[in-house]
């Protein structure tokens, strides 16, 4: 691929295509292939080649179209903000947040590559002060990015950029909710990198995406429910493929005795109830201290009050995206009422046919699906603990590991060293995923591997040791003309360096 090359155009399909609706009217909102695997591996030979043009580009060359793409992005961003709206049914504001901490991330994601992956050097020690030792991160090459729809922007952002960074060419299949907002990406980064098809759309259903896991791509980075991450991490070991895999959370915010109670319960509010409460690092159950569990109940009702979702300007949030799920939230809500649980706010009837409206849980046992599983609606259980102690625990008791939140004045850093999760915010709801420098991502159910961050840039290369003799050695060991006397010398050498007691 030379650089006057034009970019291929996107997949040809057998003809079969599928309509993207918009989840608050129901109206067709765009229509896309479904993209067969010859498509699917036709996209990722085209990708290989790419990856070699774009490769060559180093890092300077990358920087600049990452910045370059990242200004249409900005400068488009309200036309952005629209598509995301037509497809997911969400507030322009929310659509205009999510987009702009995805511009963030390219902003950061450019600048830092060469820093973080580019040529370092490394102590080569005393046994072989005669070698100059360093590594680097070369590219992958193909990254198979399969993303969700509850952030069509930020999160398969997330991977994209941090993948294009390292200098590898992307296939990206978003969900079949939100197609659109993934072909305007793509088409923006077109603008910029007219050259080659570094970063390409395929569309289309599961199948699509099961495809991409099995078209020999270098890495799959996956988002999306940890039942389908395991069926791609399944398929990937076939041929060995890595996989990053960010999948949900049943995340806990923890309400210390001296916190700051309006804070707290103004973030379990938002972290609960926004964007209709499908977010994976969003709020699902509360734990209080005692000593403050009453007063901060009665604020999170009282703020709760407040909120409403709908399709209306005066909306804070919008219709669940994906119809399904409205099951799955009046089934947890179901479950929690029926094994004791009360509704201070909500309760089986907010959840409607499109929009559900807040549910604010209290006294629901802690082996109940509302507290174990993850729910993805607008709801959340807050439950009253003893002590710190006890919070940790039942916030550590689960198999997620996402993201969590804690409040409290004195003992932030400590609570959170101690929660079993990927990240944790202190004092303010969900503010690592602002921070371009840190990594994000999850463990046990929650996945594992890291986007964002320099963590981020390495997940999508591999390290290259170089170790360059620089003069030869006055003993030499890796020889068969190695004498006794050499290893009698060796055996002393490592016994001053390590052998004190
Ligand atoms: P899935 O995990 O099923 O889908 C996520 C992405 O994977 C979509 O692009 C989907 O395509 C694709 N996909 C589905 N099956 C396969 C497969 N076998 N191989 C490869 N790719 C596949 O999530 P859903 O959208 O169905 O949501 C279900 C639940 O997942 C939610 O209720 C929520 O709990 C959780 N979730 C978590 C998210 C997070 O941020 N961690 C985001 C979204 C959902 P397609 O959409 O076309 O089927």
């Amino acid at each position: 691929m030379t650089a006057t090359q034009p970019a291929a155009e996107a997949p040809e399909t057998a003809g079969e295509t599928f309509d993207s609706l918009n989840p608050a009217t129901d109206e067709v909102v765009g229509t896309y292939p479904v993209h067969t695997r010859e498509e699917v591996e036709a996209a990722v030979e085209r990708a290989r080649e790419a990856a070699r043009w774009w490769a060559s580009l180093g890092f300077d060359g990358r920087a600049e179209r990452l910045r370059r793409w990242k200004g249409v992005l900005t400068r488009r961003l309200a036309q952005l903000c629209t598509v995301v709206r037509d497809e997911t049914g969400k507030p322009v504001a929310d659509a205009q947040l999510e987009s702009v901490l995805g511009i963030e991330h390219i902003a950061w994601a450019g600048k830092h590559a060469r820093k973080v992956l580019g040529k370092q050097r490394r102590a080569s020690g005393l046994l072989m002060a005669n070698q100059a030792a360093t590594v680097e991160y070369q590219p992958l090459g193909v990254v198979g990015v399969i993303g969700p729809w509850n952030y069509p922007v930020f999160t398969p952002l997330g991977s994209i950029t941090y993948a294009l960074a390292a200098g590898n060419a992307v296939v990206f299949k978003p969900s079949e909710y939100t197609p659109g907002v993934g072909k305007w990406l793509v088409e923006a980064f077109e603008q910029v990198v007219p050259e080659a098809p570094v970063l390409q759309l395929i569309t289309g259903f599961g199948e699509t995406g099961a495809a991409l896991t099995k078209a020999g791509v270098d890495k799959i980075a996956f988002t999306g429910s940890t039942a389908t991450g395991k069926k791609i991490m399944a398929a990937a070991a076939e041929t060995l493929t890595p996989v990053v895999i960010e999948a949900g959370g049943k995340d806990p915010v923890l309400v210390d005795a001296d916190a700051d109670l309006d804070a707290a319960a103004d973030a379990t509010v938002w972290g609960a109830f926004s964007n209709s409460g499908q977010t994976c690092v969003g709020v699902e159950r509360v734990y209080v201290h005692e000593r403050v569990h009453d007063e901060f109940v009665a604020k999170v009702v009282e703020k709760s009050k407040d909120v409403r979702g709908g399709s209306d300007a005066a909306a804070q949030y919008g219709p669940m995206t994906m119809p399904s799920q409205l099951a799955v939230v009046r089934r947890h809500i179901t479950d929690a009422l029926a094994r004791g649980g009360k509704a201070l706010i909500g309760g089986v009837d907010a959840v409607g046919d499109r929009f559900a409206q807040p549910t604010v849980l209290v006294d629901v046992p802690e082996d109940s699906e509302a507290v174990r599983e993850e729910t993805f609606g607008p709801t959340v259980t807050i439950a009253k603990v003893r002590d710190m102690d006890e919070a940790v625990d039942k916030a550590n008791a689960t198999r997620y590991g996402l993201g969590s939140t804690v409040f409290s004045k004195r003992r932030g850093v400590e609570l959170a060293q101690r929660l079993r999760t990927g990240m944790t915010a202190i004092n303010a709801p969900l503010s690592f995923t602002g921070i371009a420098s840190l990594p994000f991502g999850g463990v046990g159910d929650s996945g594992f591997g890291r986007i964002h961050g320099p963590e981020g840039l390495r997940e999508f290369a591999r390290s290259k040791a170089i170790a360059r003799q620089r003069y030869t050695a006055p003993i030499a060991l890796t020889t068969f003309t190695r004498k006794e006397k050499t290893d009698a010398l060796v055996a002393k050498l490592i016994t001053v360096l390590h052998g004190k007691r």
